[in-house]
């Protein structure tokens, strides 16, 4: 037996750095290469592991203490050969000992002189809901993770330019229209006198909320959030250029969470009266006339927003309906209230060219049903999103792509090397923000050693249009598409006291049940608020419920979630809020 001290290793061009974390005790056993402490500069933080197997017999720092490099950390006691004669000058972190696994930080991992660096046990590259949701969970699980964000806020494209201020504004929306309905049934607010800034103001106010709320979550965990463009230069090593430089980050396992972006149509002019999803939410200006290109959620969510704020609106989608794989029975819903506010909806129909005017953009459809050219004040384009993965090394790091453009992973989120896990839109579809979330958890769990799988039964999605549109799980058509025999069970919301009560007996709920085990299988609702009922039959089907679980839970009354109960008792042949049906 013989007793090593062990120092602080070679850290750049910092003094005086605090110690953040003790993470071991005076009598612990630790392992070679297990990680001691973590030492942070205001720039960048770093464990120091140990450089032989042994038991700790007393410690020289404490939390909040500073150090500078060669100075004690604490003294272990070594068994036979392994402690050996110490070292004037420790070497860097990375290069304490060569490392044997591929998986291991590489020696050239330590940062370059006059660059902020570090080492990582976990990179995770993007802060959106997955990337931050990944970093939180490891970090509880112990492990030390920096999070890479070019963006000066965490958030990613749902917090800062998608879910949030979209909702912010759908709410608007929603009120306005609310209002407006209710003079029929003698209440006039008269027409409303729009604040475009203040409403700006209340939607950014709540993105702050929210980003300040992340940053504050991060900090609390200890996760270094290091800001800057990743980008991939071996399958060990990252380089951030940020607003403080360069600086490269080694790391033992990555996650990629760089998301996705707008499509744009090929052949636009350049002209900024042509919007995508985050400049429509800018709402600046509100033109007299917006031309939607695309029927998918997003471009609907945006006809919304713009009709209540009084714009014409006119939707085109290239495919025969709005909301392409979702059942039409729900779908009509949406359509038949759109239709009555919207100019046109045009199904079936492209565009061939946008031409910038000095009085508008002109538009010039395509296809047997293309009505003629008009001229739109903005033209919206929301025709899908595609994954990030240029310009961050890839190929650096080995990984390979799906022909479709998006990095596939197993069910551990793994992608083609060990090493690198990938989540969220980066992953391809469905691009939501809580199935990143969930992807997330599980690639934090599993890099921390838990065993765990993204194998969710069904995953629920909701566009948060007029009336709102939610499904999870099968849908009818694909039940019929793939010869699945399913029994359904259908409740009209006008039997529902609560939405007539709302003024909104338009909607539908529709629940489908195995024929084989009579589980549920897959739900959808159309209508007010449809999409706070989703979660009840996602959990259904997570739980293999049938139709009388469903029906015998007591349901609130009035509710719109009676609606999920009363298409289960449908299904199941026992329903009194509807005429018998005919024996
Ligand atoms: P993202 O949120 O795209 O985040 C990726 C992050 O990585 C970004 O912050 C980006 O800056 C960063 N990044 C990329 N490359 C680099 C790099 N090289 N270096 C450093 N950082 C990098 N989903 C829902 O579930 N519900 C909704 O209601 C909903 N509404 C939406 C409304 C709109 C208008 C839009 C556009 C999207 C909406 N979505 C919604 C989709 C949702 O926003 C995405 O599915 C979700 O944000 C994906 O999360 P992510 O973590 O995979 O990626």
């Amino acid at each position: 037996m013989s007793q090593l001290v062990v120092r602080v290793p070679e850290i750049g061009d910092f003094n005086d750095v605090e110690v953040v974390e003790l993470l071991v005790a005076v009598g612990d056993r630790v392992e070679a290469e297990q990680s001691l402490i973590v030492i942070e500069s205001d720039k960048a933080s770093m464990e120091v592991p140990s450089p032989a197997a042994g038991t700790v017999v007393s410690l020289a720092v404490r939390v909040n203490g500073k150090v500078n490099q060669g100075d004690a950390v604490l003294t272990l006691e070594v068994e036979g050969a392994a402690a050996g004669p110490q070292p004037e000058n420790p070497a860097p972190a990375a290069l304490v000992e060569p490392r044997p696994s591929s998986q291991r930080v590489a020696a050239s991992g330590a940062a370059p002189r006059g660059e902020v660096g570090g080492r990582a046990k976990l990179l995770v590259l993007g802060g959106g809901p997955g990337g931050y949701t990944a970093a939180f969970r490891a970090a509880d699980l112990g492990l030390s993770v920096t999070l890479v964000e070019r963006d000066p806020t965490l958030g990613g494209v749902c917090t800062n330019v998608g879910c949030i201020p979209s909702k912010a504004l759908l709410h608007v929306a929603d009120v306005i229209e609310q209002a407006r309905a209710l003079r029929e049934h003698g209440v006039d607010f008269g027409e409303p006198r729009l604040d475009l800034e203040r409403m700006r103001a209340y939607k950014d106010g709540i993105v702050g909320k929210l980003t300040g709320g992340l940053a504050a979550l991060a900090k609390a965990r200890k996760v270094r959030v290091v800001r800057g463009a990743g980008r991939f230069t071996s399958a060990n090593e990252l380089r951030v250029d940020g607003p403080s430089g360069t600086q490269a980050i080694a790391f033992e396992h990555a996650i990629v969470a760089t998301g996705s972006r707008p499509v744009m149509l090929p052949g636009l002019p350049s002209d900024p009266r042509i919007l995508d999803s985050t400049s429509a939410l800018e709402l600046s200006g509100s033109p007299r006339s917006l031309l939607v290109i695309g029927g998918g959620i997003i471009g609907l969510e945006m006809a919304c927003v713009y009709l209540a704020l009084g714009v014409q609106v006119t939707i085109v989608e290239l495919m025969d309906r709005l909301l392409v794989g979702v059942d039409r029975d729900l779908v009509r819903v949406l359509e038949k209230r759109l239709k009555a506010r919207c100019e046109a909806i045009h199904l079936g129909v492209g565009v061939a060219r946008v031409e910038g005017r000095a009085d508008g953009l002109r538009v010039t459809y395509d296809g047997p049903r293309a009505p003629s050219a008009r001229s739109f004040e903005r033209v919206l384009v929301a025709v899908g999103r595609r994954a990030n993965i240029e310009d961050i090394g890839l190929d650096a790091l080995g990984v390979a792509l799906a022909s479709r453009g998006f990095i596939p992973v197993d069910a551990q989120l793994r992608t083609n090397i060990p090493h690198v896990f990938a989540i969220g839109d980066v992953t391809g579809p469905p691009q939501l923000a809580h199935r990143a979330t969930h992807q997330g958890k599980v690639a934090a769990e599993v890099i921390a050693g838990q065993k765990a799988a993204f194998e969710p039964a069904a995953i629920p999605a909701i566009a948060y249009t007029d009336p709102e549109v939610a499904w999870v799980g099968l849908t009818e058509e694909q039940a019929t598409s793939q010869g699945i025999s399913v029994k359904k069970g259908v409740f009209p919301w006008s039997a529902s006291g609560r939405a007539l009560a709302m003024g909104r007996g338009e909607g539908t709920t529709k629940l489908l049940f195995s024929e084989e085990d009579g589980r549920l299988l897959g739900a959808g609702m159309a209508g007010a608020h449809a999409g706070e009922l989703i979660g009840e039959a996602a959990l259904a089907i997570e739980m293999g419920a049938d139709a009388h679980d469903l029906g015998m839970t007591v349901h609130a009354h009035p509710t719109l979630s009676e609606t999920v109960a009363f298409a289960a008792e449908v299904a199941a042949g026992t329903i009194t809020d509807l005429m018998p049906s005919k024996r």
